[in-house]
């Protein structure tokens, strides 16, 4: 072939490739599941096989929720509160290994970590604006103790060691159910997604050659961000005292219950890791508001794999050691940017992943 044959050959089949290559696009749905948002948006180059993807994403969500949920009577997990006092009772390999996993994130974060807070933390009812009374604390609390559970692995059964003890995956579930959902976009080929369940997320790949920027949310005012952070094949969760609460006599009640005293866990106001996976981040983000951000950011420095930002009762902002806090801004600079507008939102409101584009050039002041 001539060398003009050959560039025309070049130039048709860049031409026979147009077709396919015009219609490779990003993919996004939100939907309802597991209690909260789920997100996903990847990047498929054929329409029909992009929302097919979705779709598995969302089966996966709801697969797991009737699995795990401790809201759905009929599900396994509700089997086990509801008879493991009194015998062991079995259960599906991959509820079994989570939690058994979730006993890992109790021992690594002091006991700040424990899905059997759920003993005292049932007794909380947030849109009802109801909480235990001292006593009803001081009964309940001899049951949270995630040394309780036994489990028997040649069985799969788990059996609780402490008449009325509880279990609740609310910790660690989300988290878990995005990776299954990466897992899931991985073996069809995707690679370049994010999932997100609640403040859960997980980013494959990059956002055309560049990271996703992920922004943290103010813990008092949804329009406004902390921080933004550049992510690309990571996992980050958010959790906030904003999320499920009310507010009684100046005291905020929420969902984060400090295993040690049954009480909701208060020191910090929002508590962000990032790690390589979401199963990971959502078992260690609510470390600080029971432990403290000293002790969290202890717990996560010794850690290589992980970076946090925590947000102090004082507004105080502190980064692990692997993130560095945005230099101060020189004097006469321009405002960074305002957020909101163009960066679309993504699961609850306390993360919003961003397409580089859409907020890149607003937020670098040169
Ligand atoms: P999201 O549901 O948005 O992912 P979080 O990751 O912050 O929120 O998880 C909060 C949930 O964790 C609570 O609603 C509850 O189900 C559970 N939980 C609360 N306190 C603890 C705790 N000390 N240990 C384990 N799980 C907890
Ligand atoms: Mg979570």
């Amino acid at each position: 072939m001539g060398i003009r044959a050959a560039v025309l050959f070049a130039c048709l089949v860049c031409l026979a490739a147009l077709p396919e290559a015009a219609h490779a696009q990003w993919h996004q749905r939100a939907d309802a599941i597991m209690g909260t948002r789920i997100y996903v948006e990847l990047w498929d180059t054929n329409a029909v096989d992009g929302e097919a993807s979705i779709d598995a994403v969302m089966a996966e969500m709801r697969r797991i929720d009737n699995l795990m949920s401790h809201y759905k009577p009929e599900s396994e997990l509700s089997q086990i509160n509801a008879h493991a006092a009194e015998r062991p009772v079995q259960v599906d390999p991959e509820l079994f290994d989570l939690i058994k996993l979730s006993t890992h994130y109790s021992q690594i974060t002091d006991g700040a970590f424990d899905i059997t807070y759920a003993s005292v933390g049932y007794l909380y009812n947030y849109p009802n604006h109801t909480k235990p009374s001292e006593a009803q604390i001081k009964a309940a609390l001899p049951a949270v103790n995630w040394r309780n559970l036994q489990f028997d692995e040649a069985h799969h059964t788990v059996r609780f060691e402490h008449a009325g003890m509880r279990i609740d995956l609310g910790g660690i579930g989300k988290g878990y159910a995005v990776d299954r959902g990466i897992d899931i976009l991985k073996k069809r080929g995707i690679q370049h997604a994010v999932v997100t369940a609640g403040g859960d997320s997980r980013i494959m790949g990059d956002h055309m050659g560049r990271p996703w920027l992920v922004a943290i949310r103010h813990p008092d005012d949804e329009t406004k961000v902390v921080t933004r952070i550049p992510l690309s094949d990571a996992a980050m969760s958010t959790s906030g005292d904003y999320e499920r609460f009310f507010d009684e006599n100046g005291v905020r009640y929420h969902h984060i219950i400090d295993p040690h005293t049954g009480h909701s866990a208060s020191k910090v106001r929002s508590a962000t890791i990032i790690g390589p996976t979401a199963t990971q981040t959502d078992g260690m983000s609510k470390t600080a508001f029971v432990l403290g951000p000293e002790k969290a950011l202890e717990i996560i420095n010794r850690m290589p794999e992980y970076d946090a930002v925590f947000v102090a009762p004082d507004g105080r902002v502190l980064y692990s050691n692997g993130l560095r806090p945005p230099e101060p801004r020189p004097a006469g600079a321009a405002e960074s940017a305002a957020p909101g507008g163009a960066t679309p939102d993504v699961g609850n409101p306390n993360q919003r992943v961003a397409s580089p584009d859409a907020v890149a050039p607003k937020s670098a002041p040169k």
